[in-house]
């Protein structure tokens, strides 16, 4: 294994046609050996706006690694080993709501964990930790997240609940309609367990999730063509955004998210 000698303080986890770090300059990919095995694909270093960026692609680039079949422990820990303390995630997500429209971003501020077959700790023993997740988001970053999207003329809405489902299918009618009843506002495959493993690391998490359909409950077909071009137009959006956000991060962390994990061992 080869040590890098690459550092980030800040790591972007790129979803859904957030392939590459196109934002960042003086890119170097560092290829990140971690006890779990490889992240989904070779982590991308470089510089955006005079802070040093470690750019991840969730699915690897071509979207080759389905999501209940992400190695979210590496792509956790391979960012740790890489010195990020602050992770922003970036997901696509179907809508549970009619005002929640595609092409909008929601920061989320919640979820609802119907995964099935994940693994989501780092600790199996013999430490046992049990970390708290009644504000799973750091409230630093999705202050920042939510200013910095009004700024910019960005529909955010400052807080939704995400539901976050197996995979790789859809839901059904009946289950569409039941995360509604949950109060669920926006569904997707991939949050969980990132945002625990992050937290477990002591690291900071916000996730800006990007609307590019109403979820089957709204009964109304939408076409590959019209989530593609959502979809794309999102991207854009989404550059500028963190492009804005980065630099206005302190660079010390007053919210708190170190702690977690001091609290959470046995
Ligand atoms: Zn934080």
């Amino acid at each position: 294994m080869i040590k890098t000698k690459e550092k980030a303080e800040i790591g972007i986890v790129g979803g859904s046609g957030l392939y590459d770090p196109a934002i960042l300059e003086n890119v170097k990919e560092v290829k990140v050996a971690t006890p779990f095995g490889p992240p989904s694909d070779l982590i991308a270093v470089g510089t955006l706006r005079g802070r040093r960026i470690a750019f991840l692609p969730r699915h690897g680039k071509g979207h080759r690694i389905p999501p209940h079949l992400i190695n979210y422990r590496a792509n956790i820990w391979a960012l740790k080993e890489l010195g990020v303390e602050r992770v922003i995630s970036v997901s696509a997500v179907g809508s549970l709501r009619e005002d929640y429209k595609p092409g909008d971003f929601v920061n989320t501020d919640q979820f609802i964990d119907m995964t099935k077959n994940r693994i989501y700790t780092f600790f199996d023993g013999p430490t046992v930790a049990h970390v708290s997740m009644a504000d799973p988001f750091c409230p630093e970053l999705r202050e920042i997240g939510n200013r910095v999207a009004k700024r910019l003329g960005i529909t955010m809405h400052e807080r939704g609940t995400y539901v976050c489902i197996e995979g790789p299918r859809f839901s059904t009618r009946a289950e569409s309609r039941l995360w509604r009843k949950f109060e669920a506002d926006i569904i997707g495959m991939t949050l969980v367990p990132e945002v625990n493993l992050a937290r477990e690391a002591g690291m900071c998490f916000v996730n800006i999730a990007m609307v590019t359909d109403y979820d089957v409950w709204a009964e109304k077909p939408v076409t590959a063509h019209e989530v593609s071009r959502v979809m794309a137009e999102n991207i854009e959006k989404v550059k500028k955004l963190l492009y804005e956000m980065i630099p206005e991060i302190p660079p010390e962390r007053r919210c708190g998210c170190d702690k977690y994990l001091e609290e959470a061992i046995l």
